[in-house]
């Protein structure tokens, strides 16, 4: 049976500084047929790209990506924030809007020439993405599709990653 995956998204003005319409998806993880609905998807999505491995930045990348790699019986590798891994690691900055941030992966996550799935709740500015993949691409693995359970339209994020293909579950 379709589900309706937006009546599972909490949207809360003003979060986390005035003006912005926080997208809230915890709603849709606490019920447990919505989840798996949204993950079945993902999973769909993935087969159709012969996907090898996933890689999700923290931390909701996780939540979206690693129920995709379980069920596909592939790898999953975190992208995390400073200080985090404890190997040797891949380093990629974005900029946020004050100021800048960076994501690291472990050297030895991605083989060369693997084919990588990327995943994370949302897509904004693609800052977030971007940096993930950059990560992916600098280990010679090869950037499959992204998959996101919500796109934020207005904030075009798809232009910072033009080339990739881009799967998400929901539009606002
Ligand atoms: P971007 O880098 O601007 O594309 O922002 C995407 C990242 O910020 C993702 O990792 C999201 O988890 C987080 N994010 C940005 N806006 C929202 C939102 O409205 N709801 C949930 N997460 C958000």
């Amino acid at each position: 049976m379709a589900i309706d995956l937006t009546d599972y998204i909490a949207t809360v003005p003003d979060y986390p500084e005035p003006g912005v319409m926080f997208r809230d998806i915890s709603p849709l993880m606490a019920d447990g047929e919505a989840y798996r609905y949204a993950t079945d998807q993902l999973v769909d999505y993935a087969r159709g790209k012969n996907v090898e491995m996933i890689v999700g930045p923290e931390a909701r990348g996780f939540i979206v990506g690693c129920p995709v790699a379980y069920e596909l019986g592939v790898g999953f590798a975190p992208a995390r924030k400073e200080g985090k891994l404890p190997r040797e690691t891949v380093k990629a900055t974005y900029s946020l809007e004050y100021g800048t941030s960076a994501l690291y992966l472990h050297k030895d996550a991605i083989k060369p020439g693997q084919r990588v799935l990327v995943t994370d709740d949302l897509l904004a500015t693609g800052g977030t993405i971007a940096a993930t993949i950059q990560l992916v691409e600098d280990l010679g693995g090869i950037v499959v599709g992204t998959a996101f359970i919500i796109e934020l339209k207005d904030l075009h994020g798809r232009d910072k990653i033009k080339g990739h293909d881009i799967f998400s579950l929901m539009e606002y």
